[in-house]
């Protein structure tokens, strides 16, 4: 969500805009008194916006019960454009096209294919050449594709992917050649964040953190509307934090690391070896724990001990108010989450919400079409609010 410097008119829009958005259907005197921009100024704004599409008048002049006119209302056309947002997995492309306030048309998943520098362009291409030819027809169109890794990314830029091989690769600028709209590259566990801000937060969450455990743990932070990434795109690369010292080795080169120990990978690698299994998944580790089986539930218990320890350290290091764990392995087995919160005996983590994410496996899908949607709107702490569930 880092959008260039506006300048005065276009913040005045934004914040028009914005006010359109989050308090859904709003008068043009309303729109004034919560901007404190005077009446000829938005009025303007949102002659521009009808103009454009992106704000359509509703209830012109119908009679109140008072016998007087309602002022005209205006909403926001969330179907004036559309976006399209990419999961990029170790093993999976997850593709998902969508309008510009989130509502869904469609997704397409590439499963159990190793994804590599090789065939990412082609995976990422094709799906969007598949979405496109037959998309519904907007006055905008396509107005941005976002993708989410799942390593360290700087200004766009992969710098490091532990668990698959895509450093140094530039996927941004052959995607903006081919399709001509902006394109967006963000680490995975940051586009959750914006996700959960965007779409699952109510306003009076200032900061939120959302942990992301898949085969790494990665941590993305949330402040007053803006994503928090650090100086080099590491900001939150919790997994990276150590545990043990002197434990096991780590392909970001230290020993100990906590996402050796305490990733859904390293618990569904370690139950497979334990059971003499080809492949568990989060399905087949959660049915074994309720089915009371003891391995299961000694992993999983693990589990909770060394995550507690990444969660509190995030939280003395951070002090966000919510924190978000998104994990397939949590939202499965629904009493392990109130297990950990035992464990935070802290005074400082006392007071700090913690939830299982609601948006779950599709949480970077929603992310980057927050991204790219805010980028096209140039609002920068968008809001669209609850998803239509
Ligand atoms: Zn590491």
């Amino acid at each position: 969500m880092i959008i260039n410097k506006l300048d005065i008119r276009e913040q005045n829009e934004a914040t028009v805009l914005k006010a359109i958005i989050e308090n859904k259907n709003i008068s043009r005197a309303n729109i004034s008194t919560l901007t404190k921009l005077n009446k000829a100024s938005v009025s303007q704004i949102i002659k521009n916006l009808i103009e454009n599409d992106i704000v359509e008048e509703v209830g012109i002049g119908d009679a109140s019960s008072m016998g007087g006119r309602k002022p005209i209302q205006l909403h926001f056309n969330g179907r004036c454009g559309l976006v399209l947002a990419f999961d990029v997995g170790y093993n999976y492309v997850t593709g998902m096209l969508a309008y510009l306030d989130g509502e869904v048309i469609r997704l397409e998943e590439r499963k159990n294919t190793p994804i590599n520098s090789e065939n990412i362009l082609p995976t990422v291409q094709s799906i969007i050449t598949n979405f496109l030819s037959q998309a519904p027809v907007t006055p905008h169109g396509l107005v941005g594709i976002s993708l989410a890794i799942h390593g360290i990314i700087n200004d766009n830029r992969i710098t490091f992917t532990p668990y698959y091989d895509l450093s140094g690769l530039d996927i941004k600028e052959p995607l903006e050649q081919l399709f001509s709209v902006p394109v967006f590259v963000e680490n995975e566990a940051n586009l959750n964040a914006v996700g959960e801000y965007c779409f699952m937060t109510t306003g009076d969450y200032q900061k939120i953190i959302s942990l992301s455990i898949h085969s790494g743990i990665g941590a993305g932070t949330v402040a007053n509307g803006s994503l928090q990434s650090g100086s080099h795109g590491f900001s939150g690369e919790l997994g990276h934090s150590t545990l043990f010292p002197n434990g096991k080795s780590c392909p970001c080169g230290n020993k100990g690391c906590l996402e050796q120990y305490a990733s859904n990978r390293v618990l569904f690698d370690t139950f497979a070896k334990l059971k003499d299994l080809d492949f568990v998944n989060s399905d087949i580790f959660a049915a074994a724990y309720n089915a009371g089986d003891v391995d299961a539930i000694r992993l999983a218990l693990e589990n909770v001990d060394y995550l507690s320890i990444g969660l509190n350290n995030i939280i003395v290091a951070e002090d966000p108010e919510l924190l978000i764990v998104n994990s397939s392995v949590y939202r499965k087995i629904p009493d392990l989450l109130p297990r950990i919160r035992r464990k935070m005996v802290s005074r400082f983590t006392q007071s700090i919400t913690i939830q299982t994410s609601l948006l779950g496996d599709h949480a970077p899908l929603y992310g980057g079409i927050a991204q790219a949607t805010s980028h096209f709107l140039k609002i920068q702490n968008l809001r669209l609010g609850m998803l239509k569930k």
